[in-house]
């Protein structure tokens, strides 16, 4: 549970996310999907309610692992590299091991997104889609156990974006890592997809394969926001 200058933004949410499946947050802009995130994340805190990840307790109200020993990687539409890195140095950022090791990990994330030869270039003389595709490989190099993907491909054009979230699905899944993809539209969620978690108001309102809310929403609201999907 999360309040903001007394208003209750997220309330009472209850979300498990297995090894492997891509689940989405899925509600309209403003119901707290951004906020859920970054509490998992550990960048923001709870007021109230427990965080578990790979069955470890990283947070409660007294108690918090910091950010960046809870074993997530984050993924935002703002995907920002590093712009004074390379493409190789910005996937080895924070990556411990040593230096042979570091590099095995950077060449096998940059061939199988397809931007080997890339690994000397600076960011800026890559297209946006394949900036993106460097800021999925950076976020999986230190095999995260849970990738948080906020709203990642609302910045891609529509050209770029059907192939980009293909490839990134295909990728996430070699992976392993237990996915928490978020996003107001309901064709990203239906497309990518194992388990929908319907969220208004602060709190989820459905949750279950895209096939059963999709054909059955809980009510009124849930139908009219899915009404757009073809
Ligand atoms: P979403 O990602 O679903 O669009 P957010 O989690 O960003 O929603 O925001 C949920 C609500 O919480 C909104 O009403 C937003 O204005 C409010 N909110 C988010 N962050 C803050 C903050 N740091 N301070 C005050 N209010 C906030
Ligand atoms: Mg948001």
């Amino acid at each position: 549970m999360r309040r903001f200058d007394g208003q209750t933004v997220v309330d009472h949410v209850s979300l498990q996310i297995a090894p492997g499946q891509v689940t989405c947050l899925l509600g309209p802009s403003g119901c707290g999907k951004s906020t859920t995130l970054r509490m998992i994340a550990g960048v923001d805190m709870q007021d109230e309610g427990t965080i578990h990840v790979d069955g470890k307790l990283v947070c409660d109200t007294v108690f918090r692992v910091p950010p960046e020993r809870r074993s997530i990687g984050l993924m935002f539409q703002d995907f920002a590299l590093f712009p004074h890195l390379s493409v190789g140095e910005n996937v080895s950022f924070g990556l411990k091991g040593g230096r042979s090791e570091k590099r095995a990990t950077v060449e096998r994330l940059l061939d199988r997104v397809g931007l080997r030869h890339y690994i000397d270039h600076y960011p800026h003389h890559l297209s946006g889609g394949e900036q993106q595709r460097v800021a999925l490989a950076r976020a999986l190099a230190p095999q995260p156990k849970i990738m948080l993907m906020d709203e990642p491909f609302s910045g891609l054009d529509n050209r770029l974006r059907d192939g980009i979230r293909d490839e990134t699905l295909d990728l996430l899944k070699e992976e392993g890592a237990a996915v928490l993809l978020v996003t107001h539209e309901p064709e990203e969620a239906m497309r990518m997809a194992d388990e929908i978690a319907l969220m208004r108001d602060g709190r989820i309102v459905q949750q279950g394969a895209p096939y059963n809310i999709y054909n059955a929403p809980a009510d009124r609201d849930a139908v009219a926001f899915f009404s757009d999907v073809n």
